[in-house]
Order: structure tokens, then sequence, then C-alpha cells
């Protein structure tokens, strides 16, 4: 059992309940001020007769529902990657790779790819769709940090950060895995946005009645969102491990701000 007042980004034991929302309850840290939810994934063991069994017609069909509307964003982040380099050839990494629409794309782009996703379903689904392999191993898996240390020209991080267990260590077992000269490529949402702080005030101005915001940027369910970064904390834990920052685009104002970093391993 994980102790909610040891900081998951600082590891300082000085965080404590800031607010009380419906399904869980977020701690902040005094020493960094970090904001992260008391509540850790069990993951699932990624054996293969646990992968087949949900993905029946509805979950097909919710899946791919959803895949136009991923598939929007996800061009979009290809087109950025490739403003970076060729990827033609290209050994890529998509960690959190979901239904394998991005893997699907940068294996059009010519790329070679791998991709990790620790639901089943959406392994189960990129295999039958796309005729993606996933792998269902997370990035701190020996398979990846002894079998493919320095390996990777890319690795991305689509809209993962804010729902792994310890992001701090995602990161660095990324950066594991990249190349040196390989690039990182990775979105999260922005707690210092305006949206966020207006959830905040709020709260605090209803005495915790009243969260707006707040209560959907979080939730307790399986892979959903743990946590949420400031630009500054971001950008100092990737300096940190590594990382030297090629590119930052962030907006204050947007409702579905995000921050969008471009990285690269010295
Ligand atoms: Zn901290």
């Amino acid at each position: 059992m994980y102790d909610f007042s040891r900081c998951k980004l600082c590891a300082s034991n000085a965080a404590k309940p800031e607010y009380k929302l419906k399904k869980a309850t977020v701690y902040a840290c005094a020493a960094c001020g970090f904001h992260f939810i008391d509540h850790l994934d069990s993951m699932p063991s990624g054996l293969p007769d646990e992968t087949t069994k949900d993905l029946d017609r509805k979950a097909w069909d919710y899946i791919e529902g959803k895949l136009p509307a991923n598939g929007n964003q996800l061009r979009k982040d290809l087109l950025l990657v490739k403003r970076h380099l060729s990827l033609s050839g290209a050994d890529c990494l998509d960690i959190g790779a979901g239904a394998g629409m991005f893997a699907h794309l940068l294996a059009e782009a010519g790329a070679s790819v791998h991709g990790i996703e620790p639901q089943g379903i959406f392994r189960e689904f990129a295999r039958l769709k796309f005729g993606i392999e996933l792998n269902g191993e997370t990035i701190d898996a020996r398979h990846w940090q002894k079998g493919f240390a320095g390996f990777f020209d890319v690795v991305t991080l689509w809209d993962v950060l804010e729902h792994v267990n310890f992001p701090a260590e995602t990161l660095r077992n990324a950066y594991n895995v990249t190349k040196h000269g390989g690039w990182l490529f990775l979105d999260t949402p922005r707690r210092d946005a305006l949206f966020y702080r207006v959830g905040e005030w709020s709260y605090r101005v209803s005495g915790g009645a009243n969260p707006l915001f707040l209560e959907s940027l979080y939730s307790p369910l399986p892979f959903r969102h743990k946590q949420i970064f400031t630009l500054r904390q971001l950008l100092q834990l990737v300096e940190t491990i590594g990382f030297s920052v090629i590119s930052v685009n962030s907006s204050l104002f947007r409702p579905h701000n995000k921050i969008v970093l471009v990285c690269r391993k010295p």
C-alpha cells in the first residue's frame, strides 16, 4: 500500500489532502506543489488468457467509434514528429498505445514500430483492426529496460503521464530506452491553466461543495487521471532526467489545454 503523504514527484513526505472530491482526494505536496490523487492502478498480468474475453461487439463498436476523433489528433501528432525527423526505418515506441492508432500511423509512415498497452482489450483490438501486436508489459519491465536499452529513435507518450501510477519513473524508463540523439514526444493536461484554477477557486469559496472542473479532471477508475503537472514541474522533471527540451507548446486559456513537449536525449 502506497503512503500518499509521500510525494509522487519529489518523494518528500510533505503531501497533504487538499481537495476532497466525490470519489478521490487530491493530495498536494508542500515541498514541490505536485497534485495527485489517492489512487493507484493494480496492473493486469498481461497473460494471454485475459486479453480477449472483454472484446465483444459492444466493446469493439465503442473503441472503433472513438477512432475518428482520436485519429484526427494523432495525425496532427504525427506531423509534429515528422517535422523533427524522417520516420522511414526509424525505431519507434508508442507507450500507452491504446487501440493502436498511432502505432498504425507510424507504421504507415515507414517506421519500425513497438507499442505498449497494458489493457488486453485494446491490444486485441489493435491486432484485429490494424494487424499490430502491442506488448502488455509496461516500460519498467526487464523486457524493455534490458532488451531495448538505448534502442529507440523515437518514444511517444500521448496522454499517458496523467494516467500512470508513477510518472517520474515512466519518464526515466522512457529515457533509458531512448537512443542518444533520439526523440521524446509527449502531451499531457496542464494544471496551471485557467480552468483548473477556476475549479480550485470555486472549491475554496464553496467550502468544498463545488469543485467544478476538478471533479472531471481526476478519477479513481482504472487507467484514468491520477496527477496533473504544471508546465514548470514537467519541464524541471524532464531536464532532471537528462532530456533537452527542444520545443514547448501550450496555452493557459484553451479549455482543452495541453502541454505538448518535444525533447531529445543528448
Ligand atoms: Zn513534492
